[in-house]
């Protein structure tokens, strides 16, 4: 026999909280010898258990209105029933009166699990089985165990880490806008190459967080449509953002971007670059690919122009290929400049590094969401060596 009401749990710990009444099925049950009231609501949806050997009081004076209250000693909560079964809350008020006199009551008997209800648990509200968790302050581990969990909110926190094994967990929406990152990120994207929340994760919000680039990991994430990373510092966008295949929302503003890269163009985008540098010409100052090849004449001679790619270039290149994910801690350091610098030939869309090209920029139509379509500069790389610029069939 089960009783659908409204129910309201009030901690008598903390007599200021004002809880909703939640609709509920309470009924008795036996373990044994012990006698529970079991409950069920949105709140515990795998059950909780009050041992009626700690009921201290049953107030039922409304009981044919449909009204009951009961008030546990331990954990310290006044439970109240209001429902318009009278005739069933007659019964269950009669059953346990019965329980407290020490008779042998007939109810249901099922094993009650070890983890039997105690006021901790009435503390974190914590289930397992949830598929929406909100962080208020800091990375809790607990959420590790919500197998289900499909957003996951982590606003304003401390995240000095976030554990790789989130990556396990299907989900679909993570936003961890205005949280506070490590100045030292390199384990922090690990999460992004774990095969789960690769498939799964369609909208990431890194919104405000001090980004000065993007995480090369994010062209791990096949199913993101949506990216968030609005009010960061971000000067360019790697073209490794155009692997992200199903990506068809892009909110950059407020960040110092100059120009886009033009593959971006065949992503079919929205987009939102409001707010950054781009104002149509591009100083060689401000392109990250002559930067980059500044440095790298200054550390070694230039002699690029018909080059053999060295090993690393083309087991890198391979790795792109084959798209086989890896955390970055598992290749050497000195390749991860080079996700930041590496692109498709426009030509031929074979990967290539800058030491490899003819870099240059092109107007390419983006669709601003604020603006409508408007040309804006992309930038594009191209085989130097046309005799190895042919398109892959
Ligand atoms: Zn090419």
């Amino acid at each position: 026999m089960y009783v659908r009401c409204m129910l309201t749990m009030q901690d008598l710990n903390d007599p200021q909280s004002n809880p909703l009444p939640l609709l509920s099925c309470v009924r008795t049950t036996c373990d044994a010898s012990d006698y529970y009231l079991c409950v069920w609501n949105s709140l515990y949806p795998h059950d909780a258990y009050f041992d009626l050997a700690m009921l201290s009081k049953i107030n039922h004076e409304f009981v044919a209105e449909g009204k009951l209250g009961l008030e546990f000693k331990e954990p310290k909560q006044l439970l109240s029933i209001d429902t318009q079964y009278m005739l069933l809350l007659n019964l269950l008020c009669y059953q346990i009166k019965e329980i407290i006199k020490g008779k042998k009551v007939n109810v249901e008997t099922r094993r009650i699990p070890k983890l039997v209800f105690s006021t901790k648990a009435v503390m974190n509200h914590f289930d397992p089985l949830a598929v929406e968790f909100v962080s208020v302050d800091r990375f809790d581990n607990r959420l590790l165990n919500m197998r289900n969990l499909t957003t996951l909110t982590m606003k304003n926190c401390d995240l000095p880490t976030i554990p790789v094994e989130i990556g396990h967990l299907p989900i679909e929406y993570l936003d961890i806008t205005g949280s506070k990152l490590p100045i030292n990120q390199d384990t922090f994207w690990d999460w992004m190459s774990m095969t789960v929340i690769c498939g799964t994760l369609t909208t990431l919000k890194i919104n405000s967080i001090g980004l000065t680039r993007l995480p090369f990991e994010i062209m791990y994430l096949k199913s993101l449509e949506t990216l968030f990373a609005t009010n960061n510092k971000l000067t360019y966008l790697p073209e490794i953002i155009c692997e992200v295949k199903n990506l068809k929302s892009l909110f950059v503003a407020d960040n110092k971007l100059v120009y886009l890269p033009y593959c971006i163009k065949r992503l079919f985008a929205l987009m939102d670059i409001s707010n950054n540098l781009i104002i149509g010409t591009v100083s060689p100052d401000d392109d990250h690919l002559h930067k980059y090849m500044i440095e790298l004449t200054t550390k070694q001679k230039n002699d690029a122009e018909n080059a053999v790619p060295s090993l690393s270039h083309l087991s890198l290149y391979s790795l792109m290929d084959n798209c086989v994910t890896f955390k970055r801690q598992d290749i050497p350091r000195t390749l991860w400049i080079y996700f930041n610098v590496m692109g498709r030939c426009n030509k031929c869309k074979r990967w290539t590094l800058p030491e490899y090209c003819q870099v240059g920029f092109k107007d390419m139509i983006v669709h601003s969401i604020l603006y409508g379509d408007r040309f804006e500069p992309g930038q594009f790389m191209v085989c130097s060596n046309k005799n190895n610029c042919k398109r892959l069939v």
